[in-house]
């Protein structure tokens, strides 16, 4: 039986007869519905707030994080999370705008290091030094999400398990990542091409980053298919980028048309595929699925702005 047929219970058909035309219309949009919500449900979240990539001429950082609030709210999103570098608003004055322009739209901030250092590279003490020098950054937050910065989980099985034992201690939870396409990849050549005012390059971007967008989605479904034979509620990976916020109404709408629904990250990881990730006093679990994902790739139609292609774009 089709998602639709199992979603709409025979007691309701035999009340759309009896009430006649008007309910059968009623029951023909709500089988509508049920078939669009077919697909799997994403979490959008969004890292390296409150500054990533050039910024563009004429536009501000807090312009950036409306913009994707923006976004988000029109394609019906709920709350989504952004994860906070706090060295940002010092290397960038100004960039902190950003922070206030998110939790003003409703959206909660995490935590990814006050200075994005990767796990494999500082030692237990310096790790719990970059998380709670950005704490003050997230200090309304009641439930407290930590990324960890280049998803550097340490390679090290002694590293990890002490990472993990501080992330409990400070009452945090991991933000897994279950779907990503590099969209980080597409910001600095958009600037180089908005700033020639390459339009015919711009717009292989935009082609490009949807075509990416679109093979992750299916590479991540495939995985989840593999692994738990199912699909799960994915948590995409996306910066708060220029190129990002300029593409996310339509990366949304691709995503509305493909049947997802997106939901919130704590929505998503009650799934108990994220149940090391959601509990970081549990086991490391290096089955699950963010362990396994294939790197994005690109659609070989758009192979000239791949790699290389995106980083000699425009130069
Ligand atoms: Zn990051």
């Amino acid at each position: 039986m089709n998602e639709a047929g199992g979603r709409f219970p025979r007691s309701k058909r035999a009340s759309a007869r009896r009430h006649g035309l008007a309910a059968l219309a009623a029951a023909a949009l709500v089988l509508a519905g049920g078939a669009r919500a077919a697909g799997p449900a994403i979490a959008l979240t969004f890292d390296d707030l409150p500054a990533h990539g050039p910024l563009p001429a004429g536009e501000t950082r807090a312009g950036i994080a409306e913009a994707i609030a923006r976004a988000a709210r029109a394609a019906g999103s709920p709350p989504l999370y952004g994860f906070v570098n706090g060295v940002q608003t010092e290397r960038e004055p100004g960039s902190a705008a950003a922070l206030a322009a998110w939790r003003a739209a409703g959206d909660p901030l995490g935590n990814h290091g006050w200075s994005h250092l990767g796990l494999s590279k500082i030692d237990p003490a310096t790790f719990e030094r970059e998380l709670t020098r950005n704490a003050p950054l997230l200090a309304d937050q009641r439930a407290r999400w930590f990324r960890f910065p280049f998803l550097d989980e340490g390679a090290d099985p002694a590293r990890r398990d002490a990472a993990r034992a501080i992330l409990a201690r400070h009452g945090y939870r991991i933000a897994a990542v279950t779907m990503s396409f590099g969209d980080y990849g597409w910001n600095e050549p958009y600037a180089r091409c908005l700033a020639r005012g390459d339009q015919a390059a711009i717009a292989g971007l935009e082609r490009s980053f949807l075509a990416a967008a679109r093979s992750a989605l299916a590479q991540s479904r495939a995985a989840a298919q593999a692994r738990y034979g199912r699909d799960i509620p994915y948590v995409l990976l996306m910066h708060a980028g220029a190129f990002d916020a300029r593409m996310l109404p339509r990366l949304l709408d691709q995503y509305r048309r493909a049947g997802v629904r997106f939901t919130t990250l704590a929505a998503a990881e009650r799934d108990p595929a994220y149940a090391s990730d959601r509990d970081p006093r549990r086991p490391f679990d290096a089955d699950a699925l963010q362990h396994h994902l294939p790197s994005p790739e690109i659609a070989p139609e758009d192979a000239e702005y791949a790699g290389a292609g995106l980083a000699s774009l425009c130069q």
